[in-house]
């Protein structure tokens, strides 16, 4: 689903998400492990305001496993409990109820003391489009899809979906926009396929992720294309562009490359995992990135 961000689709996101807010006690963000900072809302501590989060760093299998300990570290000083994980195949999926539990400790413990009757914890999914959501949802739901009715205050028709004893999930997710007017987070964003293809050029994201592998992960791109430093390194990446094309056989009449062609089997590739565990993002390196993108 492509979703184009209008200042109109903007506030409706973002005055659905704070509907939300009033019926649940505990925000779960997700976020790309990849790229834990450009796929986060810009005004995520704005629009969810003094509730308790827990952040996900979720595709953490696609993510360089430094870099996202490099994140938790990070997140872990500014005080934000963050936790990585495997939406997909469902590591570290028991964290999150451990977290949630302890996000809500204290308003439970007071309604306790108060003689409420203790309930399950209500927790929202948020997070901009692709990041995980709904295989997160549907993977935590399992067969516990129970349908409790509405609840005070949630407008729409609102499903909640069991978590084992302790939790209660609303069954429709927050959709937030990312802070696409950055071009560098638009091409982080594109790199990790977190952007639709159809709206991208491919070709531009391509050599913004050549000039990133090969300055963070050379021997990625050596080994997996069989390339030499002299090809690595040169000036242009046009000879990189034409190496892994010719390696591919994606080739037009007359003999040139389809750069085309090129740059959607690299990025597909790359996207899927194929290169390695690789994060585009790390917490030390915002200074250095930005050279990177004024050579471009
Ligand atoms: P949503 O738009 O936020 O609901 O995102 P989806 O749940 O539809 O996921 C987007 C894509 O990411 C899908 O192709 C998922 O299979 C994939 N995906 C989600 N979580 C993971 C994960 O932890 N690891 C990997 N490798 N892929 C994931």
């Amino acid at each position: 689903m492509t979703i184009q961000w209008f200042p109109g689709h903007m506030a409706k996101a973002r005055r659905q998400v704070t509907e939300k807010l009033s019926v649940i006690d505990v925000v779960i963000e997700l976020a790309d492990a990849r790229v834990p900072a450009a796929s986060r809302n810009p005004m995520i501590d704005e629009i969810i305001s003094n509730k308790p989060r827990l952040l996900l760093l979720n595709k953490a299998d696609l993510a360089d496993p430094r870099t996202t300990q490099a994140w938790l570290a990070h997140y872990e000083k500014q005080g934000v409990m963050a936790i990585a994980i495997d939406a997909q195949s469902g590591q570290g999926l028991k964290a999150i109820i451990t977290s949630c539990q302890l996000l809500t400790k204290e308003k439970f413990d007071k309604m306790r003391a108060k003689g409420i009757k203790p309930r399950a914890i209500r927790a929202l999914i948020v997070g901009i489009p692709n990041v995980g959501k709904s295989t997160l949802i549907n993977k935590l739901a399992r067969k516990n899809i129970a349908k409790t009715g509405d609840r005070p205050g949630v407008t729409q028709a609102q499903q909640w979906i069991k978590v084992g004893k302790e939790i209660e999930l609303l069954d429709t997710p927050g959709i937030l926009w990312p802070k696409f007017e950055d071009q560098l987070v638009g091409l982080r964003l594109a790199t990790t396929g977190a952007i639709k293809d159809s709206i991208i050029n491919l070709q531009e994201v391509m050599v913004y992720a050549i000039k990133y592998l090969r300055e963070y992960y050379p021997n990625v791109l050596k080994e997996r294309y069989d390339m030499s430093e002299d090809i690595l390194f040169s000036e242009d990446v046009v000879p990189i562009f034409d190496h892994i094309g010719r390696k591919r056989g994606l080739l037009m009449s007359g003999g040139f490359i389809d750069y085309d062609k090129t740059s959607d089997l690299f990025l597909r590739e790359l996207r899927a995992g194929k290169l390695g565990r690789l994060s585009f993002e790390n917490p030390a390196m915002h200074r250095e990135d930005d050279k990177i993108l004024e050579e471009s």
